[in-house]
Formats: structure tokens, sequence, C-alpha cells
């Protein structure tokens, strides 16, 4: 779409420079391309009517056609009504109204039939509709209608008199005007194949359906084409990159036959194997590794990392390992520092807290290649922060940084990109992945360290507060450790603060003798610092923390957690939480406090918790749940707003999208064939879809 498609809407009749602005500033539609684009998000069925009798509460909004037999003012005051009584021959109904009561008995005519749509609800044994649409009967409606759109809008449009119907209105227009400039965007064959509809039948028929299967269909085709791009545009870009970035060979594996040989700390699981041969095989193949490894939380990733660094540093390339927070990066040191010391291998940490005379050390270092291995924070990715030769960037905890800032760890070598392995602990649904990271290769850590018990997960409600506080006292005694997280959410950080304070104050009150330590985001590094080696050493029993334990905080002595209002934590990151326990010998177990009021999706959240520890399975609950636009922190990124497809609920179309990118790819993977112009224009066109192609990497 473009030339035509690109004028602005301002030029559409009704539309005019004022409307225009509203639009724009409030859903973002400037063209005529963007307004075709702003699908309804569901539609009101005035395909039929209903016979009374046939009403049930479940029913979204029905069209009923009948007679008004009487009106009558009902109640005083707050609770002053008009009731229409409504019938057809098939019963009879009230029709009822709060508001703008006068205006409407004025125009109700007993006696005469009309047209009733709203949404039924049943008191007793009668139904009625509140604030119903009524409108007269005429030859117009008596024979049922359309499916109507209802279109997404803002509150703000909404009081300046711009409604779904407006939008309708100027909808048709546009569509009137454009029908026979709308082209197909995809190859005959394709539509063929996958039976799809045109984009102009399609185009026509999300706006204004001529009836359900129409519908159907053109919501189908729609999403196929959105995943078929996203899917295209993805495998393009990995083709792109196999053909053209080449990678540093690795072939020497000296320093890991060593390391596998004299040092191993335990023996490697299968799957960490697994992955280790896939990563080697990327490293010696002379194309750049793009890959990302995915492994449940406990999984062992850190040791693979550990691993192919030796790889790197056998061939005499560097290795940088960014991690998003300070605490963990600390902790990846800490645990690298000991197979490194081991190894002969120099290693060192880079964090915004390093001193400048230790910084400069290691700035020269980097650059004289003496260095080996740097661990840090995104304090990695400043401009003094040069290498002789970096050849293996491994990024942990992947969705916590921005996909522009990965980017500017390739740079750091300007004649070959390194290696690039991205860790990512959040399991993700295979839709997700094969979106988010579709021009990745994936490898899997689907098995734990043998010999883990599995946690057991509890939901407690706080009145049981008294038997919880005796058991978390039976597994002191045990000589266990504690950890206990309140939530910590950005917009209310002031009472959430106060909140883990209260919970601070309560805890040493109920546990007067136990040494307690404390954690949350706002304390200096060095304190956090500090209270984390407490408790690592078992000094403090307890830890009264904020999510910021979340991610890889590794005590294995740890073996209790508990998560204060729970219902208020997204299910990744429960699970993320409670894989803060479950790291060594002894039975572990997460217990989740609430208050009794629960919301259903409250309920599933923690019932899924209880039921299963499998995060892939988490992960597919949270998709349902939430849609992927929140999974993982995309939100901010934007990278999933998608126009139609639903990632939670259109895996096998993606699945199929995909295979059909691949298919055509494989034909024609320059995309030169005449009959692929089309895919051509499209993918080469900056606004076939919303997704910000420059933020995925
Ligand atoms: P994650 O995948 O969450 O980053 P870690 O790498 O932190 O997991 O590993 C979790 C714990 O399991 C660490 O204490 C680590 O030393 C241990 N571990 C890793 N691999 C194995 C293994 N094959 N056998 C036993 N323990 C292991
Ligand atoms: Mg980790």
């Amino acid at each position: 779409m473009t030339g035509y498609f690109e004028t602005s809407i301002e030029f559409l009749k009704g539309v005019g420079p004022q409307r225009a602005a509203m639009l724009s500033k409030e859903l973002k539609i400037f063209t005529y391309a963007d307004l075709i684009q702003h699908y309804p998000f569901r539609y009101e069925d005035r395909t039929r009517f209903y016979a009374i009798r046939e009403l049930n509460e479940e029913m979204p909004f029905v069209q009923v056609k009948g007679k008004i037999k009487s009106k009558e003012l009902v109640g005083t005051g707050f609770k002053k009504r008009l009731v229409a009584h409504f019938a057809d021959d098939s019963g009879e109904m009230e029709l009822v109204w709060f508001q703008g009561i006068n205006w409407i008995a004025d125009k109700l005519k007993p006696g005469a039939d009309y047209v009733a749509f709203g949404k039924p609800a049943r008191f007793g044994s009668t139904f009625s509709i509140a604030h119903p649409e009524v409108e007269p009967l005429t030859e117009n409606n008596e024979k049922g209608g359309f499916l109507h759109p209802v279109y997404p809008l803002s509150e703000k449009l909404r009081t300046r008199k711009i409604d779904s119907k407006t939008l309708a209105r100027i909808m048709h227009q546009l569509l009137t005007l454009s029908e026979n400039r709308i082209r197909e965007t995809l190859p005959k064959s394709i539509l063929t194949n996958n039976s799809l509809v045109s984009k102009k039948d399609a185009l026509l028929n999300i706006h204004f359906p001529t009836s359900h299967e129409a519908l159907a269909s053109a919501q189908h085709r729609l999403k196929f084409e959105e995943l078929f791009y996203i899917q295209l545009r993805l495998l393009k870009m990995k083709l792109i990159r196999q053909e053209k970035m080449r990678g540093q060979i690795f072939q020497d594996a000296s320093l890991l036959t060593r390391f596998y040989h004299d040092h191993l700390p335990f023996p490697l699981t299968n799957a960490q194997k697994k992955v280790i041969k896939e990563i080697y095989a990327d490293l010696k193949s002379g194309l750049q590794m793009n890959r990302l490894l995915q492994g449940d939380v406990g999984s062992g990733k850190t040791i693979v990392g550990f691993i192919c660094m030796l790889i790197a540093v056998s061939a005499g390339a560097q290795c940088a390992l960014m991690a998003p927070t300070e605490i963990l990066a600390q902790q990846h040191y800490k645990s690298l520092k000991r197979y490194a010391d081991m190894m002969d291998i120099s290693i060192a940490l880079l964090t915004g807290s390093t001193k400048k005379p230790e910084r400069k050390k290691i700035h020269e270092a980097l650059q004289s290649g003496a260095m080996n291995i740097l661990i840090g924070t995104h304090a990695l990715l400043e401009e003094e922060v040069q290498f002789k030769n970096l050849g293996l960037s491994i990024v942990d905890e992947q969705h916590r940084f921005g996909v522009a800032q990965r980017s500017k760890l390739w740079q750091k070598n300007a004649s070959v990109y390194p290696h690039v392995l991205v860790m990512t602990a959040t399991p993700i649904p295979r839709t997700l992945a094969m979106t988010l990271y579709g021009d990745l290769d994936v490898s899997v850590i689907d098995e734990l360290p043998a010999g883990r018990k599995p946690i057991k997960t509890m939901h407690r409600f706080d009145s049981h507060r008294l038997q919880v506080n005796q058991f978390l006292r039976d597994q002191v005694q045990l000589g266990r450790q504690i950890y206990i997280v309140y939530p910590l959410i950005d917009e209310s950080e002031k009472l959430d603060l106060k909140h883990l304070m209260d919970g601070y104050e309560s805890v040493t009150r109920a546990f007067p003798d136990y040494p307690i330590s404390i954690l949350h985001g706002k304390m200096k590094p060095e304190a956090k610092d500090y209270e984390m080696k407490r408790f690592a050493k078992g000094e403090t029993k307890m830890m009264i923390a904020t999510t910021v334990i979340e991610v890889g905080v590794d005590v294995p002595n740890a073996s209790v957690m508990v998560i204060e209002n729970a219902e208020r934590f997204g299910l990744s990151q429960l699970h993320q939480l409670r894989g803060r326990v479950g790291r060594g010998a002894e039975q572990s177990y997460c217990i989740l406090m609430t208050d009794f009021k629960l919301s259903a999706d409250s309920k599933t959240r923690l019932e899924t918790m209880v039921r299963t520890n499998n995060g892939f399975d988490i992960a597919e609950t949270d998709l349902k749940l939430r849609g992927p636009g929140d999974l993982m922190g995309t939100q901010q990124s934007g990278v999933l707003d998608l126009l139609i497809a639903d990632l939670g609920k259109d895996g096998a179309l993606l699945v199929q999208a995909r295979e059909q990118a691949i298919a055509l790819l494989k034909d024609d993977p320059e995309l030169v064939k005449p009959e692929h112009s089309a895919i051509k224009i499209q993918i080469e066109s900056r606004r076939t879809s919303p997704l910000n192609w420059s933020r995925i990497s």
C-alpha cells in the first residue's frame, strides 16, 4: 500500500482537520492505510432477530422485534427509571432506562412496533435490557441487517462525539472510494494453497461482514497475512545473515577437554551436553552464531555459557557476559571466577560501581588482549570498553535488555561480529519464540540436574499466618533459610516500600531470635551486596526482599520461598521467584500468600503454580491469560503489537504461515520471480505492519 493509501485521512468527507488531528492523536491513525487497518474488535450481531422466548443471559447483544405495550415510571430519586413492557409473539420483556428518561419516554409510542438492541439480563423470570438502542420498525430494518463493526476508541474520542458509528461511516466511505485500488499482497499460489480470500474481500468483510462466514474468512486471511510477513522478514534476515555474516572459526577444544577432564564440578546433564554440541557446531562453522539458549530456572545455563567461552578462549578470542543487574553480574563473576582460576584464565567484573583505577586497568587489559573474559552489567556497552578481539558475547536473561543494547555488544568487534548467545530463563511458548526470535537458532535445556526434588507449592490465605509462621520456624530449626518476597510495582512504589518495611517489622516481631536480612532496589549497591553476602553465608536466616532477587540469585541452602500478595504478581514472575529455591538437595517449598478476595485470573495463576513446576506449561497458561503483549516485558518494546493475529490463539496458523514462508524462500530466496513482486514490495515498504523492525535483532 503506497501512494494512494498514504493520503491523509483529513481529506475524507466527514473527517476534516480537527477530527483528523483527534484520530491521529488518540488512535495513531494518520493515513487511509492506518484507517483501513483499524479493525473492529467485535461486531454487533444484527443479522437476525431473537424471539423473547429464546433469550438467555449468556447472549452478548441481541436484536428483538416487538411491540411496546405500555410504559411507566418506577421508583423515586436514585432508583427512578423508565420501564417499557415489550412483547413479541413468544413472550414479554422489559426495556429499562435510568437516564434521559423524559426524552425517551416522549419518543416511545405504546402500540407501535420497534426493534430493540442490547444485552439481555434476567431478573427472576423476566428478561430485560438496560439502555437498549430502539428504533421504530421500518422497511429498512425489519429483515435484520448486517454484523455491525464496533471499533476500539478512546474515552476522549467519545466525549468529542466520535463513536463507533461515526467511525463506521467514515470507514464505509473510504472503502467505497478505494475498493478498486486494493491490491492483492499475496501470490495466487499461496491464496489457493491456504484457501484464503482476496485482500479486497478480506478488508471489506472485516469492516462490514455480509455474514458470519465471510467475517471468519476475512479474519483468517488477514491473520495469515500478518503472521506470514512477520515470518518472511525474520527468515529473510536469517538468510542474509547466513550468507553475509562470517564468523570467527573456533576449532581448538583443548581448554574444554582439560576442563572436562580435571575440573568439571558435576556431570553435565544430557540436555546440557546436547546444547553444547549445537553451539560448538556453530562456533566452528564459519558463520556468525546467533543462538537463543532457553532453559528453565536452575537448568544450569551458566556452566554451559562458561564452556562455550572456553572454546573461544582456546582460539585466542575474548568473551563478554552481560547480565541485567549488578547482583546477578556479581554472582556470575563469583561462580565463573572459580572455574576460570582453575584454568588460569583471566576474568574481570565491570559494573556501574567499579572504581575508576580498577576500570582503567580492565580497559587496558581488554585492549591488550590480556583479559580473556569480562563479566558485567550494561556498563560493558560503554564506549571506552574496547576489546582486542571479542569473539563471543553472551547475554543473560535477555528480556531485560533492549535489543538496541544487545546489538551494541556486537559492534564491539568491528572486523568480524562476535558470536552471540542469548540465554533466557523465561520459557517462551513455541509460537512466541517463533515470532520474537524467528531469526535466531534455538537450543533448549529441557532437563534439570539429577537429584533435584520438585518444589512443593502451596497457596495460603493471610488468615493462616500463624500456621505458616510455625512452618517457617520448623524449617529454620532444620537449618534451612527462607526468602519472603513483597511486590514492588512502580506506580505505587512508596506504598509498596512501606508494605515491605511493615512486613520486615512483623517478621522480626514473629521471629525475634533470628537474624534477618532485607533487600530492595532503593538500597545502595554496597548495602545490597553486604546483605546478599550475609544471607549467602547463612549468617541471616531470612531474607525479606522485593523482586530484586527475582533473577538468577543462587543460594542452595535457601529452601523456602514465601511470596506475599502473590495475586499481584504475573505468572512468569511467580515462576522466576520460585526458581530461587529448589537448588539444593533438601525438599523446597513455595508458599503463595493472598487475601481471600481474588479475581478469576488470580485464581488461575495461583492454581497453575500449585499444579505444575514446568516452565513451559506455565508460559503457555500465561500467554493465554495475558496475551503476548505482557509477556516478558515485550510490552514496553512494542515488538508484539499485532494488528489482528493473537499469538495465544493462532499458534496453528502461525506454524502454517511460517511453513509457507520457508517454502517461498526456498523457491525464490531473492524474491525475483514476477509472481512474487507484490511480496517484494510489501517486504521492502515501511508500512507493512505495525511491527517496529528496527527493534528486532
Ligand atoms: P540457570 O539455568 O537458572 O542459570 P544455574 O546455571 O544458575 O541455572 O544453575 C543452577 C544450579 O545448578 C547452580 O548451583 C549450578 O552449579 C548447578 N548445576 C548446573 N548444572 C548442574 C549439573 N549438571 N549437575 C548438578 N548441578 C548443576
Ligand atoms: Mg542464570
